[in-house]
C-alpha cells in the first residue's frame, strides 16, 4: 500500500497555518488524529459536530471502539484495525454511532502520517457522513427489489388466469382458485363464497390456509356486499369490522366476485399471521396496500373464470336440455344410457329403464289448445323430476314421449317407482289461466339390464314394447317388459 513518504517542507509560511487551522475548522467531514497506539490526540470540530464527542473529554481515550455499536460490521472494523496495524492506506463504508447512539454511515479514509524523517508517527482518519447517499441506495434496493416481487407476481397471476380460463367446471376452477390463491398470497388465509340459489346467504365453496371458515355467511354481515364495492380493513382510524369476520385485530379484504354484471360471490382474503398490535400502522399500511392490488387482480381473474365457466355449463346444458321440461334430451338419453350400462356389465349393478307416453295427447291437444298442452308437458316434466330423483334420470324424448334411466335400480324397484309416477300424474290437478284442466294419464313399459340385450337401442325397443302393451291393455298403466304376457306393476 502506498504510503505518505514525501517529507513536510521544513517551513510552512503564516498563510499555510492559517489556512490548514481554518480548513479543518469549517470543513464538514470529522478528522480523528491516533497517536501509534491508536489514542486520540485531535478531533476537528467537524468530528465533534458529527459524533457528538467533544476533544478535551476523549483526548488521550482508545480511538477503537470509541464510534462502533450494535450494527458495526466486525469485517469493516477487522480491516480498519488491520490497515492501522499495517500501517496502510484505506477507504471503507462503515456504520458508526454518534455518543447518543444515532447510527451514521461513514465512507473513513484512514491514513498513516509521517514525519520529515520518515518516521511513522500518527494515524489520521477522514469521515464523511454517507447516510443519505446510503439511504438512497436503500431506498433503490428495496424499489427494485420489490419490482422485481410484482413481476413474480404479475407472472404468476398470467399462469393462474390461464388455469382459471382452461377451467371446464366449477369445481375444477375451485380447485384451481384453492391451490392458486395460497401460491399467489402466501401471508393470507380466506374463502370463495357462492350466491345460494335462494340467494339469501353465499355458501362456502373453497377455502386455502389454515382456518376454520363459516359455512355459509349472510350478505347483511358483509359491508362489501353491503355497499357493492371492495373492502379492505386494517389500516384505516375508523373502520368496522365486517360481522362474519372475528376478532378485530386481522386485517382483511372482502372482494366481491362479479359475473356477467351482477355479484355471484365474494373472496374473502385475511392476514390473521400479521397481529396488528405487534406491526407499525405504516408497516400495516404499505404490506396491505400491495396485497390489495393483488387482491384485486385476483378477484377480477376469478370473477372473469367463474363467468367463463357459467357461459359454457350454459351452452352446454342448452345442448343437451329440452328447453320446454328443462329434461335431459334424447342426445344426453343416448350418450348417459351407453355409459351406464358399461358401468352395470362392468360393475354388475343393476340397471333399469321406464319409457313413458301421455294417454291420448292428441286428443288434449285438440280439445285444449297446444298451450295447454305445452302446460301439461312441463307439468310431467316437474313431477318426473321430483320421483326420479338423482342418481334416477328423467329425460324427454320428444313430443309427449318421455323416459327414465335408473341406474341403481332393479326391475321390481323400477316398477315401483313407475308405478308410483303413473298414480301421482293421474292425480295431478292442472291449472291453466284461471280454470283447471282435466286430468291426464301416461302408460309406461320397464326394461332392465341384462335381460334385455346389451345395447341402448335393445333396451328401449324392450321398454317401448311394453308401452304398446300397456296402451293395448287400457292404457294409464305401467308393464313389465320381462314377462311374456307383460306384467302389470300393482297398482
Ligand atoms: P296415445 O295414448 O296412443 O299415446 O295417443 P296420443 O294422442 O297421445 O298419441 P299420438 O302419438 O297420436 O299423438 C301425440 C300428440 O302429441 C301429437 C301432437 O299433437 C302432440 N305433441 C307432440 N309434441 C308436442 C308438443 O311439444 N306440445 C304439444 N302441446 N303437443 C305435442
Ligand atoms: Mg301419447
Ligand atoms: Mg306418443
Amino acid at each position: 500500500m502506498a504510503k505518505t513518504s514525501a517529507p513536510a517542507p521544513p517551513d510552512r509560511s503564516e498563510d499555510d497555518r492559517l489556512y490548514a487551522a481554518l480548513t479543518l475548522r469549517h470543513i464538514l467531514d470529522a478528522v480523528l488524529v491516533t497517536n501509534l497506539a491508536n489514542d486520540i490526540v485531535w478531533v476537528n470540530t467537524g468530528f465533534e459536530r458529527m459524533f457528538g464527542h467533544r476533544l478535551e473529554n476523549i483526548r488521550g481515550l482508545p480511538a477503537r471502539g470509541l464510534l462502533d455499536g450494535p450494527e458495526t460490521s466486525p469485517e469493516a472494523r477487522d480491516r480498519v484495525l488491520r490497515a492501522i496495524e499495517g500501517r496502510e492506506t484505506l477507504t471503507v463504508d462503515i456504520l458508526h454511532y454518534t455518543a447518543t447512539g444515532e447510527g451514521i454511515w461513514i465512507d473513513k479514509t484512514l491514513t498513516p502520517i509521517f514525519d520529515e524523517h520518515g518516521n511513522h508517527t500518527h494515524h489520521m482518519s477522514i469521515n464523511r457522513d454517507i447516510s443519505k447517499r446510503r439511504a438512497m441506495e436503500e431506498k433503490t434496493r428495496e424499489v427494485m427489489a420489490n419490482e422485481e416481487q410484482r413481476q413474480h407476481e404479475r407472472k404468476l397471476l398470467s399462469q393462474v388466469s390461464e388455469w382459471l380460463y382452461s377451467a371446464k367446471s366449477l369445481e375444477e376452477l375451485l380447485m384451481v382458485v384453492r391451490k392458486s390463491m395460497h401460491t399467489l398470497i402466501p401471508e393470507s388465509e380466506g374463502q370463495l363464497y357462492i350466491y345460494s340459489n335462494s340467494r339469501d346467504t353465499l355458501d362456502l365453496e373453497t377455502a386455502w390456509g389454515d382456518h376454520q371458515p363459516h359455512q355459509h355467511i349472510d350478505a347483511e354481515d358483509c359491508w362489501a356486499l353491503r355497499r357493492g364495492r371492495a373492502y379492505s380493513y386494517g389500516t384505516r382510524a375508523i373502520e368496522f369490522p365486517c360481522s362474519h369476520v372475528e376478532g378485530e385485530d386481522t386485517p382483511y379484504f372482502c372482494l366481491p366476485i362479479i359475473a356477467h354484471g351482477e355479484t355471484i360471490g365474494l373472496l374473502h382474503v385475511a392476514f390473521s399471521a400479521f397481529d396488528r398490535s405487534l406491526m407499525s400502522r405504516e408497516m400495516i399500511e404499505t404490506f396491505l396496500r400491495q396485497r390489495w392490488d393483488l387482491g384485486l387482480l385476483c378477484a377480477e381473474q376469478i370473477s372473469l373464470a367463474v363467468a367463463n365457466v357459467q357461459l359454457r355449463q350454459e351452452l352446454m346444458d342448452q345442448s343437451v336440455r329440452d328447453p320446454l321440461t328443462s329434461l335431459w334430451n334424447r342426445r344426453w338419453f343416448l350418450d348417459a344410457a351407453h355409459k351406464e350400462i358399461a358401468r352395470a356389465e362392468r360393475q354388475g349393478t343393476a340397471l333399469s329403464l321406464v319409457s313413458l307416453d301421455v294417454d291420448h295427447f292428441k286428443k288434449f291437444n285438440d280439445h285444449h289448445g297446444h298451450d295447454a298442452g305445452d302446460i301439461v308437458l312441463r307439468e310431467v316434466g316437474a313431477l318426473m323430476r321430483e320421483v326420479f330423483t338423482p342418481p334416477l334420470a328423467p329425460c324427454r324424448l320428444g313430443g309427449e314421449e318421455f323416459v327414465a334411466l335408473l341406474p341403481g335400480l332393479d326391475h321390481d324397484a323400477a316398477l315401483e317407482i313407475a308405478e308410483r309416477f303413473r298414480h301421482a300424474l293421474s292425480e295431478l290437478d292442472l291449472a291453466y289461466g284461471d280454470g283447471k284442466l282435466p286430468r291426464i294419464t301416461a302408460s309406461a313399459g320397464v326394461t332392465s339390464f341384462p335381460q334385455c340385450g346389451g345395447h341402448v337401442t335393445d333396451m328401449l325397443k324392450h321398454a317401448d314394447l311394453a308401452l304398446y302393451r300397456a296402451k293395448d291393455q287400457g292404457r294409464n298403466r305401467v308393464v313389465s317388459a320381462l314377462e311374456p304376457e307383460g306384467r302389470i306393476a300393482a297398482q
